[in-house]
């Protein structure tokens, strides 16, 4: 028999999936023996089959069964005219989502029962109160009556009796109140709120099954990625009071402080109300602290609960309670939400009390939260009140010049101030201004907005969906709820951590945390349970566990350097194009548009000892480390001049009859030739190595004349040569005659014996197929994710994540971007299969990942899983790498 309710003593804390967050813990509360008001709920497995088809048989006689139970034990019946039980229908799904499912209190309440209520509590007053409290619920969750309403009504009737607070409202008003309200309900209607007990309850059951399609709560189910599909629990709560005088109340209390981590009394206390007051902000509540003066008893009774649930759950708890004449009653508790600072240090405090181990600890911090706290922050002493808050969209703080506009943007940035564009919302078009600002603040738009989608994608601070801004783009400026008023070229400063707007330009200090990275790892642990004694006790564990070793892309020796102080065990990707740029631009023109040998040599040779230093460096700075160093990759266009430029002073010097130098029109000749329309497909990667003379050669003698120098002064230089954008082996082979011959001549020349690994790129869909081929060439894979994503999917990763994806993501179609968190399906199947014939051909084959997806957490993971040797990030994302490849191993 299928069964879809539980009481409270049938359920435990394991139970989610079936009882939801609350109904799981209301339950474990129950069993524990604290003071949980009783009652039922009513599984998610019945909301599922409600929405798929209808209220499932059985179900009726099982509420049935379990309300005449709550009825046996209070002594009294649902909506019962002369003493009547009341009940709450709380929404509660197997994720915590704040705020966008229902929850009705008081039902039961009727024309009868309310004198009844009156009549028994000796309060008339509190009766009709939450009378008019549960039509307003009622009238707006299970009726469907839009705002202003209810709301209006009861600000008239406080306006009417020259008040503001509905403390003040008495008997009369609340009865007067609950009058106009049953008349909004028949106007709005047509039916009059229902009078009978069990309709109510049978009305709000189905209103909240039918809030998790609601519009608020899919919009955040698809923010947070949870699944549509697993549906709401309900639970049945006796109420219990707190709006029955100053000797009750309803409150919610911390563990911890959620912002630090700090144990100690942490909430909010609101005397004489419902549990829905604190949330809606009617009335400021007091501190928790100072329920110990205005109940005692109670507040020794909370900490004791308090103690028991933090020990019970071994994390930070939030609790919902109320009090009723001086009795205190339980009535939700979860792990409470922190910021990634609590997070750090509850779980090394909880670790170094021994209450979970290290494992766990680990399991309890993420690298998302480590970035988070890596950023820049603002000065919290010189914090101004914020002047609009909206989405924290992409963490980081900003401080520029409020503009209106992509152009005036890029502009600004042109002339070295710093920007703030600020956007009702964006669109592709923006996207050069996103790039010149160091925030972005719109007034519209979640977090899978344009805005918010791209920013994350550049690393731009972004606050979006500020809705109490007016965005005036065509008076450049901004005007906030409270008629602030920003003019362009005003400075603004935003927190895209927390999602605050603040006028001027509000101090920053660097992070406590990369501070700690960059002094390397102190000898001793750091006193106290401070932050960065959190963080040390955390990677330290991260690094004793995990089996994926952490590289870093860097290209200079400054880079290599940070990246060792932060961890690195290497370099997984050293890039070469910036060593053809700047000054020695004019040398790779002078090699590629050679007219002679003579010129090219004579380039090639000046091109030589300046890269050597530059190989030097890097190998100083990761001695004794592997440094990958990847052969020339970019188009040869990047390197060239403009070919529309050129052309166009030619024609026009032609057009006016100026004289035009013969090596002008050379070079156009040649820059025709090799003009490709779609060069992300053409002569790059190892296909400019086989088809530029010289190039190769030139790069292998710089690589093999540093690797003996810093060998002459004692050093241990361990350069591997990497060959981007292989699609055969034949390509490999090639390259690697002709790299093995420069290391014998420099080997000749030097007296040294020469060797280093040779491997490729694995980022065209061909090589991954043919791995097992290229595997007998190649002593080691790194896999290219970003273009392997690229050509794979067929997307432009210059373009897809501004112009194609926001769309995607408000479509449903992706659920993120490929290029931001690795393809499991695609991409990472074709890197399995890669992996599993590359080991097949050469079992000691290495295997590493160099692109963004190295420092992206869920794709550590999955690289952990696919049994690869390394990751390799940025240096700023290399920690955030070795925590997760700790996580993903224990
Ligand atoms: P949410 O998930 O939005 O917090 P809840 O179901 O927890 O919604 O209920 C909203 C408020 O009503 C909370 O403050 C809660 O403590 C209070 N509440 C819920 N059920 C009862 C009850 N049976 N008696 C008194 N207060 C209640
Ligand atoms: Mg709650
Ligand atoms: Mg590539």
């Amino acid at each position: 028999m299928a069964r879809y309710v539980y009481g409270f003593h049938q359920g435990n804390k394991d139970m989610k999936d079936l009882l939801g967050g609350k109904g799981a813990n209301l339950a474990e509360m129950t069993n524990l023996g604290l003071p949980v008001p009783p009652g039922f709920t009513i599984s998610t497995q019945a909301c599922r089959e409600y929405l798929a088809g209808g209220e499932p048989v059985g179900l009726r006689a099982e509420i049935d069964h379990h309300l005449a139970t709550l009825e046996t034990a209070r002594g009294r019946r649902l909506g019962q005219a002369d003493d009547p039980l009341l009940v709450s229908v709380r929404s509660g799904a197997k994720f915590s989502m704040p705020g966008m499912m229902d929850t009705i209190l008081n039902i039961g309440l009727t024309d009868q029962a309310v004198l009844g209520l009156a009549e028994q509590s000796g309060s008339p007053r509190f009766a009709w109160d939450s009378y008019r409290r549960l039509l307003a619920m009622f009238g707006r969750t299970v009726l469907g009556v839009g705002e202003p309403s209810f709301d209006a009504a009861l600000e008239a009737a406080k306006r009417a009796k020259g008040t503001s607070s509905d403390l003040d409202l008495d008997e009369n008003d609340l009865r007067a109140l609950v009058a106009t309200y049953q008349r909004i309900v028949l106007e709005r209607t047509g039916r009059p709120f229902p009078q009978d007990p069990r309709e109510q309850l049978d009305l709000a059951i189905r209103a909240v099954f039918d809030s998790w399609n609601g519009p608020r709560a899919r919009l955040y189910r698809r923010t947070e990625r949870i699944p549509d599909d697993l549906g709401t629990a309900v639970s049945v709560v006796a109420m219990v009071f707190g709006n029955l005088g100053t000797d009750s109340g309803t409150g919610v209390a911390f563990t911890r402080d959620p912002g630090s981590g700090e144990p100690g009394v942490y909430g909010d206390y609101l005397p004489n109300a419902q549990g829905e007051d604190v949330v809606a902000g009617i009335r400021n509540p007091v501190p928790l602290a100072e329920l110990e003066r205005i109940d005692p008893a109670s507040f020794t009774e909370l900490r004791e609960i308090m103690t028991r649930l933090e020990k019970h759950y071994r994390d930070l708890c939030d609790i919902e309670f109320t009090i009723e004449h001086g009795r205190l009653w339980i009535l939700q508790t979860r792990v409470g939400k922190r910021t990634a600072a609590a997070a750090f240090r509850i779980a090394a405090m909880l670790a170094e009390g021994g209450v979970i181990d290290d494992d766990e600890a680990l399991c309890r911090v993420s690298g998302d939260q480590l970035a988070t706290l890596m950023f820049p922050r603002f000065d919290d002493t010189a914090r101004p009140a914020p002047i609009a808050t909206g989405v924290n969209a992409a963490p980081g703080a900003a401080v520029g010049e409020a503009v209106f506009d992509a152009a005036e943007a890029v502009r600004v940035a042109a002339e070295g101030r710093p920007v703030i564009l600020v956007r009702r919302e964006t669109n592709p078009d923006d996207l050069a201004g996103m790039l010149a600002a160091r925030g972005i603040l719109t007034s519209r738009g979640g977090r899978t907005s344009h805005a918010a989608v791209v920013a994350r994608g550049l690393g731009r601070t972004c606050v979006c969906g500020a809705e109490e801004i007016e965005v005036d783009p065509a008076g450049r400026r901004l005007t906030t709820g409270r008629g602030v008023v920003v003019r362009e070229g005003d400075i603004l400063s935003i927190d895209g951590t927390i999602g605050a707007v603040y006028p001027g330009s509000v101090p920053l200090v660097p992070s406590p945390v990369v501070e700690y990275f960059e002094a390397g790892r102190p000898d001793h642990p750091r006193p106290g349970g401070d932050l960065v004694a959190a963080v040390d006790r955390l990677m330290r564990h991260a690094d004793r566990s995990r089996r994926l070793r952490v590289r870093a892309n860097a290209d200079t020796g400054p880079d290599a350097a940070r990246a060792r102080r932060f961890g690195a065990a290497g370099i997984g990707l050293c890039r070469t194009e910036h060593m053809f740029l700047g000054d020695r631009r004019t040398l790779v023109e002078q090699m590629i548009l050679a007219g002679t040998p003579a010129e090219r040599t004579e380039a090639l040779s000046r091109l030589l000892p300046p890269q050597r230093e530059d190989f030097v460096e890097i190998f100083t700075a990761m001695d004794g480390l592997p440094v990958t160093v990847r052969l020339l990759d970019p188009p040869l266009h990047e390197f060239l001049p403009d070919l529309t430029e050129l052309s166009v002073s030619i024609a026009a010097a032609d057009a006016a009859g100026r004289p035009v130098d013969d090596a002008d029109r050379e070079r156009l000749a040649v820059l025709r030739s090799m003009h490709e329309t779609n060069p992300m497909l053409g002569r790059r990667g190892v296909r400019l190595a086989l088809t530029v003379p010289g190039l190769v050669e030139l790069q292998a003698r710089a690589i093999a004349e540093a690797l003996v120098r810093c060998r002459r002064v004692g050093g241990d230089p361990r350069p591997e040569i990497m060959v981007p954008f292989i699609s055969t082996a034949t390509e490999l082979d090639a390259i690697r005659d002709r790299v093995r011959g420069v290391l014998a001549e420099v080997g000749t020349e030097s007296g040294l014996e020469i060797d280093l690994p040779i491997g490729t790129m694995i980022e065209v869909p061909r090589a991954a197929l043919t791995a097992d081929q290229i595997a007998r060439r190649a002593e080691f894979f790194s896999f290219g994710t970003n273009d392997l994503t690229q050509l794979l999917w067929g997307f432009s990763r210059d373009d897809v994540e501004a112009s194609l994806l926001p769309r995607y993501l408000d479509l449903g179609i992706l659920a993120g971007s490929p290029f931001a968190s690795v393809d499991r399906d695609g991409v990472g199947a074709l890197m399995r299969t890669a992996v599993r014939a590359g080991r097949g051909a050469r079992p000691d084959l290495g295997l590493g990942v160099c692109g963004e997806h190295g420092g992206d957490p869920d794709s550590v993971h999955f690289f952990a899983e696919l049994g690869l040797d390394y990751v390799s990030c940025s240096p700023f994302r290399v920690p955030v790498a070795r925590l997760e490849a700790g996580r993903a191993a224990v």
